[in-house]
């Protein structure tokens, strides 16, 4: 019997990263493995990866001095900049390229005196309205940079889309895209917009970068989609097992707060499973679980340890009986929507104590 594990499939990984190259065959990719790649184990999926892609992007300095002691050679490229003015120094020994976005990292930049001057990006907000400089400051920022000895040029310009993925919002997509590729113009450096919803869906946001995050993983950036809508696998299946079966009578409360009464006499799964694993709390009764080969559904409260699913009043399943929680027989964007979230953030929220296990050929 085995306790929860995250099964991450090392094929699924490299049949996406190369679906996604099919699909931007005139760009450069910079694999996006922020927040442990998304859940699925930032060194592993570095070390697959590797062949496929021509940088990888991160959003902390920690992440991208892990993936260099690793032994990653390829470009990495900072999203949200240094934080501290010291991290300027540990920018330029590693090489790692970082995004600027805020005038006062000009100022640090300016200040800083560093070994090898460093690879940049300006970000510019496109309309977001997160990170990136103004449109009043976007000369003055671009001047200073192109003026500082710190600076290695050319001078790459980054920004980010905020509705890629919002089908009522097209309009406002087109707009950003548009402003980005005005500003371009003035930039002789490299050129990156891309998110996911981006690549499958916005032809023209594919500059000589692009920077897929969640499909990589095999899971759609769209609410109404899939991943295999658009040929990608699911490369994290969150597997456990049953470790109880137990007869309920009709009219049996179960779990904390009574939440669930059985409608009629019933057998339910315990899975050893619960939001201490990652799983989310919030999924409703009726959540799918895969459980010895067909889907059942989730009742009463997810536990800390443990979930209650209904297995029907015919059930042979045993203890130790197999149970999926997401992956190919359960999509995790079905259950993110169940839950009122998405996919991002249910991989993103696996625990520490969930076993990775790695399968590749
Ligand atoms: C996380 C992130 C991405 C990746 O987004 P996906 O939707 O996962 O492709 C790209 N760019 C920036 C700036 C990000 O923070």
């Amino acid at each position: 019997m085995k306790a929860v594990i995250a099964q991450i499939d090392h094929n699924a990984l490299i049949h996406n990263v190369k679906t996604i190259k099919a699909m931007v065959p005139d760009s450069h990719i910079a694999a996006v493995v922020k927040a442990n790649a998304y859940g699925h184990g930032l060194l592993t999926v570095a070390d697959t990866l590797q062949p496929y892609v021509g940088a990888f992007a991160v959003a902390r300095l920690d992440e991208a001095l892990s993936l260099r002691e690793r032994g990653i050679s390829r470009d990495i490229i900072l999203l949200e900049g240094f934080f501290e003015d010291s991290d300027i120094n540990t920018i330029s020994h590693h090489n790692f390229l970082t995004v600027i976005h805020d005038i006062e990292q000009v100022d640090a930049i300016e200040r800083a005196e560093v070994a090898k001057p460093i690879r940049c990006w300006m970000k510019i907000d496109i309309g977001m309205h997160r990170l990136g400089a103004s449109y009043d400051q976007i000369s003055e920022m671009k001047y200073r940079l192109e003026n500082c000895r710190n600076v290695k040029h050319p001078l790459g310009l980054i920004s980010h889309l905020s509705v890629a993925d919002t089908p009522s919002e097209s309009e406002y997509n087109c707009e950003q895209i548009d402003r980005f590729i005005k500003v371009s113009r003035d930039f002789k450096g490299d050129l990156c917009l891309a998110n996911s919803a981006g690549i499958l869906k916005w032809p023209a946001s594919h500059t000589k970068w692009v920077r897929p995050g969640i499909i990589l993983y095999g899971i759609s950036p769209f609410e109404d989609k899939v991943g295999s809508d658009f040929g990608l696998k699911p490369v994290m299946t969150l597997r456990s097992s049953l470790i109880a079966v137990r007869k309920v009578k009709k009219g049996a409360k179960v779990g904390y707060g009574a939440a669930w009464t059985a409608p009629v006499d019933t057998v339910i799964g315990i899975a050893a499973v619960g939001y201490g694993d990652g799983y989310p709390r919030t999924a409703p009764t009726g959540t799918p679980v895969w459980v010895n080969g067909r889907i059942a559904g989730s009742v009463g409260h997810v536990c800390m340890d443990m979930m209650f699913v209904d297995l029907g009043p015919q059930a042979s399943d045993r203890v130790g009986s197999e149970v999926v929680l997401w992956g190919s027989e359960v999509p995790v964007e079905k259950v993110a929507k169940l839950c009122g979230t998405i996919p991002y953030e249910l991989v993103c929220h696996i625990m520490p104590r969930v076993k990775v296990s790695n399968l590749c050929t």
